[in-house]
């Protein structure tokens, strides 16, 4: 027996309201995503942008105008004199350059015959400015060359590193104004200093800023001793093919965004650790599923209430239209369940009892007229078959009332076994049977009525001596008619089979 239940309702309902919430959590999910990392990469890029500026533009712009000012200040007799060591303004004037900037180390002054002075002195045994790799290639005005990283002759200011330096320097040709090459200026770069001013602190998503040449080597750095010492891997160089754009390493987990440079060719790096990013973004996320959490737990008490809401109105319901009064009595959901299923059988046998005959079991003379009217009124057309059983008065005298009814039983029993569903049979009345057939096959009906009076007529029975046989007068029902004009025809058919000597059918 299945017990009633609201559950699978309520748990239907659940799903269906659950299906706008998984749409929008699928959204928002989504949408934080998109925009975590939508601001992650304008973060990065702007932050790359401006630390790009601050390290690299400002000092490259600064050096252009110490050497625009110096070349243009600068002649032969000049140049001479300083190397030679004769008093010239050049003898403040360079000092006052590595006094009043942090970008160089080293100035040195060479002439064309690769005569020199280093500023601050150096004492180097054998130095030809013109082999150096820092050295221009190709003698162009104000041009500005920036050298690789290369192992440098010079030590460290200090003095105190044993490995050998490396340096990269930034030189220009000299020419007077006849176009004349008269010497070369060119500068070390002090890149510890120049990367004082970078402050990883402040980068967002803790990145890690830093500037390379194109060998990989680092050149600008927040880490002083990674400088021309650590080199990031080639395979960053070889991504960066863009003014700037950005690209994941997924062997060393990291998002790197980049801005490059020419001359210097340098590339500025900002470094985000994976772990970083998805730290910093994931409090976004861990708000979203806190917030779907605490929507699916409201969602749940809601169904709850609704359940027992629900159950409530039903019962209520239930016990008024029942005339129970609440205050003194409690129905619970599955007991209404059962009163209403017990009512539902209770109904259906007595519209069953109403219907049928008590004896013979098949439509009694009760549904037998509901259904001629509804026909009738319908207009359907139909055939009837008023079937009489012959000599039944002498049956019940000699064999007795009882085998009366056995027969009559027995005779309906076949008829229900040839005529379908769909043909009712009804006991019109004593031992008369009608059948109603909906239909125009008016041949086909009758063989049915036929087949029926063959099996009754070749039965044979307990009794000895017993045969029973029946009359049957069909019937045609059409528009005009009435229920009893067609009971009226039926029963003349009947009798003219009657009078005719029984045991035999009258159709139309
Ligand atoms: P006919 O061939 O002309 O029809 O002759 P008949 O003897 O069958 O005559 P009729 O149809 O007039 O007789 C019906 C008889 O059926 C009368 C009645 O005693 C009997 N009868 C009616 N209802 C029942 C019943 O439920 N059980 C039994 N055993 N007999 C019934
Ligand atoms: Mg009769
Ligand atoms: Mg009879």
């Amino acid at each position: 027996m299945t017990i009633f239940s609201t559950n699978k309702m309520i748990a239907c309902l659940f799903f269906i309201l659950l299906i706008p919430f998984i749409v929008v959590c699928t959204y928002t999910w989504f949408y934080i995503e998109f925009s975590s990392k939508h601001e992650f990469q304008t973060t990065i890029s702007r932050f790359t942008a401006n630390a790009s500026k601050a390290n690299i533009e400002t000092p490259v712009n600064k050096i252009k105008q110490i050497f625009r000012s110096l070349s243009s200040n600068l002649d032969e007799a000049d140049i001479e004199k300083y190397l030679a060591g004769q008093p010239t303004d050049l003898d403040t004037v360079i000092p006052a350059i590595t006094d009043s900037t942090v970008f160089f180390s080293h100035i040195i002054i060479s002439n064309p015959a690769d005569k020199y002075k280093i500023y601050p002195n150096v004492a180097l045994t054998s130095f030809s400015p013109r082999s150096r790799p820092w050295y221009p290639m190709t003698a162009t005005k104000d041009f500005i060359s920036y050298s690789d990283p290369y192992t440098s002759m010079l030590s460290d200011i200090s003095g105190t590193s044993k490995s050998k330096k490396k340096s990269i320097t930034a030189s220009m040709n000299l020419f007077n104004k006849h176009s004349d090459f008269i010497g070369n200026i060119a500068f070390d770069l002090d890149l510890k200093s120049i990367s004082s001013t970078i402050n990883n602190k402040t980068s967002p998503y803790n990145g890690k800023f830093l500037i390379v040449a194109t060998s990989g080597e680092v050149v600008l750095s927040e880490n002083k001793i990674e400088i021309l010492r650590k080199k990031v891997p080639q395979s960053w160089i070889e991504q960066a093919s863009n003014v700037e754009g950005n690209f994941h390493d997924s062997q060393e987990k990291v998002f790197v965004f980049y801005k490059t440079y020419m001359n210097p060719d340098w590339i500025a790096f900002t470094v985000v650790n994976e772990s970083d990013y998805k730290n910093i973004s994931s409090s976004a996320m861990q708000t979203f599923w806190i917030v779907t959490l605490c929507c699916l737990v409201f969602y749940m008490v809601m169904v709850v209430l609704a359940k027992l809401y629900m159950e409530q109105i039903i019962s209520r319901l239930y016990m008024s239209i029942n005339g129970i009064d609440p205050k003194k009595e409690k129905i619970t959901i599955s007991a209404i369940y059962e009163n209403i299923r017990e009512s539902k059988k209770n109904l259906e046998k007595a519209v069953h009892d109403s219907t049928t005959d008590g004896l013979t079991q098949i439509f009694n003379r009760r549904k037998f007229d509901i259904d001629t009217h509804s026909l009738a009124s319908s207009k359907h057309t139909f055939f009837l078959a008023m079937i009489d059983i012959d000599n039944f008065k002498k049956i019940n005298d000699t064999y007795g009332h009882d085998t009366g009814d056995i027969v009559l039983k027995t005779v309906s029993k076949m008829g229900r076994q040839v005529i379908d569903s769909e043909h009712n049979i009804y006991r019109f009345g004593g031992e008369e049977l009608c059948v109603i057939y909906v239909g125009e096959d008016y041949d086909y009906f009758y063989q049915l009525i036929a087949t029926w009076l063959k099996m009754v007529s070749i039965r044979e029975w307990r009794e000895p001596d017993l045969q029973v046989t029946f009359s049957a007068g069909i019937a045609k029902f059409t528009a005009r008619d009435t229920v009893e004009q067609i009971l009226k025809h039926a029963d003349e058919k009947l009798y003219q089979a009657k009078s005719t000597g029984k045991n035999r059918i009258i159709g139309l």
